[in-house]
């Protein structure tokens, strides 16, 4: 993976904020091990400030993505195709920003082209780039569907987050089967009934 290269890269792209060195992201995880209650010198722990690092480079790969950027190329050769177009079931990976624990689900994302569609794995990649930051899914929702509004200007985006959060399943109120429902309707699927109904139909769902 290309992209995990980039990480090394001093200044986040997300952020324009310089990343401290490699040295002292392994610092701070001896730290928290410490704080944990183990010793980071004993044989089992001495590799794993590096591996945690590396790991955060996975993780986190999203600050140094550009969504906008990845919506760019369109094709308008679509013989007037102006349908509804929905990627369902797309696989979420991301981690809370108030405990940095996973958040695992589902994005559904659709949209109302106006002339123009994108290739639809671009609309995958969207959703990782904002996935893998600190997020809450709230935020994570809106930010799809409004990089999609801003950049393809279609007649309407939709987006559906289904995620469990495991800040209040392994922890907290130890709450296992539930999930959270978020949504962002703009454009026709927020002021057209039918055009939601369609898109709610074709995720599985009756409402969210
Ligand atoms: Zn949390």
């Amino acid at each position: 993976m290309n992209k995990m290269v980039k990480k090394s890269e001093v200044v986040s792209l997300a952020t324009g904020l310089t990343r401290p060195s490699r040295d002292e992201a392994e610092a701070a995880v001896r730290t928290l091990i410490r704080w944990a209650g183990d010793d980071p010198d004993r044989e089992g722990l001495l590799g794993t400030p590096d591996r945690v690092v590396r790991s955060y480079e996975e993780f986190f790969r999203g600050y140094d993505e550009d969504p906008s950027e990845m919506l760019q190329r369109t094709f308008e050769e679509v013989e007037g195709y102006d349908e509804v177009v929905v990627l369902r079931d797309i696989r979420l990976e991301s981690h809370c920003e108030h405990h940095m624990v996973p958040i695992i689900g589902k994005v559904h994302v659709g949209y109302l082209p106006d002339k123009r569609v994108v290739g639809i794995s671009k609309l995958a990649r969207v959703v990782d780039a904002f996935a893998f930051r600190l997020q809450i899914q709230e935020k994570l929702t809106a930010q799809i569907a409004n990089t999609l509004q801003e950049v393809l200007q279609p007649r309407g985006v939709a987006v559906v987050i289904e995620a469990a959060h495991q800040c209040m399943t392994t922890r907290g109120v130890h709450k296992s089967d539930v999930a959270m429902v978020t949504s962002r309707m703009l454009g026709a699927f927020r002021d057209n009934g039918e055009t939601r109904r369609e898109f709610l139909t074709m995720i599985g769902r009756t409402s969210v």
